[in-house]
């Protein structure tokens, strides 16, 4: 069976460059979810404990057969947890039935509250501990990133930001890559539209190779050198955004969807993002 190829991190591990995001998934939905994804050949999840269903992953896994060390589980440190990283973790391995976690991110810098490096010098504590096998961060500027560096020593593996046609980041995808930390894109879809699936490029290219605009986004994700993790708990759709390996988009299809940006965001700025419930 096709799949993703594995994408190494600056601490030594390798992460799947394409899994299951289960933001707006609730606990009944992932399960099923995770098993269809599992059956298709997904190997990395992406939740958070403010997604309120690491439950829903933890019962899932449970149930499978495939070992333990082909799997690659993310979660993410909340905002209102970083100045207990410790409790935050214990807990997201209670509710996940884990023993460790194979990717820890922090959420959001919130720079208001000025607490990520604390959280930051916590979270290299919990990998030191095995607790969790790699540490990273979401959401990150460069000028956040460049403090938590330079005041602890320890860059972030991943940085995880919103990338999709319409909002590409390429200055701090730049940074991101001479600091040797890898770009992971969410709500990589533009979270199933926004107009991106009707841009008249992405349609001539389904057109051409015989696949769905969905599917030409996240081809151009994984041709781009990102990790890219769309969500759904459609099956068809699982299926469909996983089945993405056997072409691949030629270096000037890569650039025509690259001039789409319009620097748009989904989601929130990082800088004054400050949700701490
Ligand atoms: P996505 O861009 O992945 O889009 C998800 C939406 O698109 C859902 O409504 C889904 O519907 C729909 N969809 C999925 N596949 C297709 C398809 N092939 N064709 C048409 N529609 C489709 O958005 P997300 O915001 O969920 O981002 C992905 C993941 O990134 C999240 O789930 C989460 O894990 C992570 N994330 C991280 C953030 C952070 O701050 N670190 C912020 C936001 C997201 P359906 O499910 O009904 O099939």
């Amino acid at each position: 069976m096709d799949k993703p190829k594995l994408i190494k991190l600056s601490d030594g591990n390798a992460i799947p460059q394409l899994g299951l995001g289960v933001w707006q998934a609730d606990n009944h939905q992932v399960v099923k979810a995770i098993h269809h994804a599992l059956d298709t050949g997904y190997r990395l999840f992406d939740t958070a404990a403010i997604y309120h269903n690491e439950e829903g992953v933890g019962k899932a896994l449970k149930q499978i057969t495939v070992p333990r060390d082909e799997l690659f589980i993310t979660t993410k440190l909340w905002n209102n947890d970083q100045t207990h990283a410790r409790g935050a973790v214990l807990e997201s391995l209670q509710r996940l039935q884990l023993d460790y976690i194979d990717l820890y991110l922090m959420h959001w810098p919130v720079p208001s509250r000025e607490l990520y490096v604390e959280a930051w010098k916590q979270m290299i504590i919990l990998q030191k501990e095995g607790l969790v096998k790699s540490i990273g961060v979401c959401n990150f500027k460069e000028e956040h990133l460049e403090r938590i560096i330079t005041e602890t020593g320890v860059t972030p593996v991943i940085n995880q930001i919103e990338i999709h046609p319409l909002m590409q980041q390429a200055p701090l995808r730049a940074w991101n890559t001479t600091h040797n930390i890898v770009t992971e894109s969410w709500s990589p879809l533009a979270q199933g539209g926004d107009g991106v699936f009707e841009q008249p490029v992405i349609q001539k290219l389904a057109e051409k190779y015989h696949k769905t605009p969905a599917q030409i986004v996240l081809r151009w994700h994984l041709d781009s050198g990102l990790v890219v993790i769309p969500k759904s708990v459609t099956p068809s759709r699982i299926e469909e955004n996983f089945h993405i390996f056997d072409f691949k988009l030629e270096k000037e299809e890569v650039a025509a969807i690259t001039i789409l940006d319009q620097k748009k965001r989904l989601g929130p700025d990082p800088d004054i993002f400050v949700d701490i419930s």
